[in-house]
């Protein structure tokens, strides 16, 4: 807090606790007459006082009501005040600005509070890094490297852009990212993410990604980001005080001046009520209604809730690119997954081979690997891994990753295949069925078939007590996609007790999805971002998860979990759930509160209850009290413990 604002607090306390006291004994002991010290001493000290303490919310008005924002708690606040002075009640009018302060003060710390929970995140920009030109060193800022340019990156320092290794291997504490705390060995061709951090050796590393389009950047912009989208609720707050606001403004004109001019007119003949008394009274309530009717707690809370919300899912390793989503996501019953790399670890390993006759296993897999060669497919590193055949590339004259089916090359001029069945009879390869059960990756070259290798992927730990719990959470249907075959996808769904599809396009899976959709049902889909770009994008919300450094699955995914795991979509359910339930909570709370203090201001003054001073504390009480519980109910999500 700034020392200004602090004085401002602490000095406004001092002088409205003063006037309070001197303001209630003076009527009290009767020496002069208090009205005389009221105006004369008390009136003038209050005046400055006011100044003192609200010169900075007049500034503020005056600029939002050059952007034609005029009805706002600010103006509300110092209409209300301005009104109360007139009616003498300046005591209650220095309080009012004062709780009006310390309510703003209280939003700074709680704004702070829960910055620090997206701090964790922020922390992961890298601040510099060390380039080599001409064989020397250079500390220059990731911003400045370029593409291809040779950064040196040292033990304990955070890769800062993305890039490839050229020279060296290391360990890389992937943490900060993933989630994953076991640290990952990467050798040379390897790619290094921005943010993870080098923890053994040198490195010397190729810039493919510069400063903007990398990892760790883009994981920064979407969180900062994330607030841009209002949600629904807030959507309703910001129309709701639009129209409400002028409506309370009109009412406390309304009731500060129709009820005593009624009144006076009907009771000319100079009865009990002075004038001066009459005016006053309502002019009181018409204050309290400008006080009460203050949307602060609302239109502070219920982003504030949201925003909470998005930091204490980045503590989970999950990133929510947009407060909408979150809200969103509480409205959705069907649930559409991949299965490799999704449901499945992605870490395929071979269970059998079967050959063709005539064919050695050794060759088989040698052409398996070379026409994965350029491939990234989970399929595809597992066998690369199992040969180490010595490729030179300038045999491989085209390569083409036909999506769903597998990998097509011309390797010494002749067409090699290396897919799942239906690649095969596309091409018109006489094949023998591997009656295996996993995933089945045939072999053809030169137009004749050499065999089969057969592949199989665990299940994830965490995956079916993940299903399970998004099942009760509301998930009534969830359906596994895949472009394995229906044995293999049988054997996965069944563990699972899940639907499935099988066989499918990329393409057969995002039409699934708008089918699901013109069914009326709300669809989530949870992909690894290779190649399901399309059903992330046409399902109402898309979740990708693995394969952190895939454009595709940042741009395109609306929900990115970082380590994998589909518990932790089980973890950003619950949230989005308790975060719903707390901005309902606010709003009713703070409604059912201001409409109980107007209807009170009013039967008040119409009953003659005399509470008259009292009504106008109330008011102050009411409104700030109401804004900090709405607060505190934001806030107590980050110390929530979400399993
Ligand atoms: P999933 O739906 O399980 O994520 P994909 O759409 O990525 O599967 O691939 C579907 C099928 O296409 C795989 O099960 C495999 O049979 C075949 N396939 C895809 N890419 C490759 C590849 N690089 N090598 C071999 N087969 C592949
Ligand atoms: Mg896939």
């Amino acid at each position: 807090m700034k020392l200004i604002s602090k004085l401002q607090l602490i000095i406004g306390s001092i002088i409205t606790l003063i006037l309070l006291i001197l303001h209630f004994t003076i009527g009290e002991i009767n020496i002069v007459s208090s009205y005389d010290v009221n105006l004369i001493i008390l009136l003038p000290i209050a005046i400055l006082t006011y100044f003192f303490l609200t010169y900075d919310l007049f500034i503020e008005a005056i600029e939002k009501i050059k952007e034609k924002d005029v009805f706002n708690e600010i103006t509300l606040t110092i209409i209300a005040t301005i009104a109360a002075f007139c009616i003498l009640e300046f005591v209650e009018a220095l309080a009012v600005v004062l709780f009006f302060k310390i309510g703003e003060t209280f939003e700074d710390f709680a704004k702070d509070k829960s910055k620090n929970s997206l701090k964790a995140i922020l922390e992961l920009k890298p601040d510099y890094a060390n380039l080599l030109l001409d064989n020397k060193e250079k500390r220059v800022s990731p911003e400045e490297l370029k593409i291809n340019d040779v950064i040196l990156i040292k033990p304990g320092e955070k890769i800062p852009v993305d890039g490839i290794i050229i020279e060296g291997s290391t360990t890389l504490n992937t943490s900060s990212i993933t989630g994953e705390s076991l640290p990952k060995d990467v050798n040379i061709n390897d790619e290094v993410i921005s943010g993870t951090i080098n923890i053994s050796n040198v490195i010397k590393v190729r810039v493919i990604k510069l400063s903007k389009d990398s990892t760790v950047t883009k994981i920064l912009d979407m969180v900062t980001n994330s607030m841009q989208n209002k949600t629904k609720q807030e959507k309703f707050i910001t129309k709701f005080s639009r129209i409400y606001t002028p409506i309370v403004i009109a009412l406390a004109f309304f009731f500060a001046l129709v009820p005593p001019l009624i009144i006076g007119l009907f009771s000319i003949n100079g009865e009990s009520i002075s004038s001066y008394s009459l005016w006053q009274n309502w002019i009181n309530v018409g204050c309290s209604f400008l006080v009460i009717s203050c949307p602060c707690s609302l239109v502070l809370s219920v982003p504030l809730t949201y925003f909470v919300a998005i930091g204490v899912c980045s503590k989970y390793k999950a990133i929510v690119k947009g407060t909408v989503y979150l809200e969103y996501l509480n409205s959705l019953n069907t649930l559409a997954l991949d299965k490799t790399g999704t449901i499945t670890k992605g870490n395929f390993e071979i269970q059998s081979i079967e050959v063709n006759k005539g064919i050695d296993k050794k060759d088989l897999l040698n052409y398996a690997c070379i026409g994965e060669h350029y491939s990234s497919h989970p399929i595809s590193l597992a066998i690369k891994e199992i040969s180490n055949i010595n490729i030179n590339e300038n045999d491989i004259s085209s390569y083409e990753s036909i999506n769903g089916k597998g990998v097509k090359t011309v390797y010494k001029n002749k067409v090699l295949l290396v897919g799942n069945e239906s690649l095969l009879k596309d091409n018109n390869i006489n094949y023998k069925v591997n009656e295996n059960i996993g995933t089945i990756v045939y072999v053809a070259y030169d137009n004749k078939y050499l065999g089969s290798i057969c592949i199989a992927d665990s299940i994830k730990e965490d995956s079916k007590i993940a299903l399970n719990e998004l099942r009760k959470l509301g998930f009534k249907e969830i359906i596994m996609l895949t472009g394995d075959n229906f044995k293999n996808a049988a054997v996965i769904a069944n563990d699972l007790n899940i639907n499935y599809k099988a066989n499918l396009l990329p393409t057969d899976k995002a039409n699934i999805i708008d089918e699901l959709k013109k069914d009326n049902k709300k669809v989530c889909f949870v992909g690894d971002g290779i190649n399901d770009t399309v059903s992330l994008v046409k399902s109402d919300i898309g979740v990708s998860m693995g394969n952190i450094g895939s454009d595709a699955a940042i741009e395109n995914s609306d929900i990115i979990l970082m380590d994998d795991k589909l518990s932790t979509l089980v973890k950003v359910k619950k949230i989005s759930k308790i975060t719903k339930n707390k901005a309902i909570f606010n709003i009713v709370f703070s409604l059912i509160i201001k409409i109980g203090m107007m209807i009170l201001s009013i039967l008040n003054s119409s009953l003659s209850l005399n509470l008259n001073s009292a009504i106008m504390w109330f008011a102050i009480f009411a409104d700030v009290g109401v804004t900090i519980i709405c607060v505190l109910n934001s806030m107590s999500l980050m110390i929530k413990k979400i399993n």
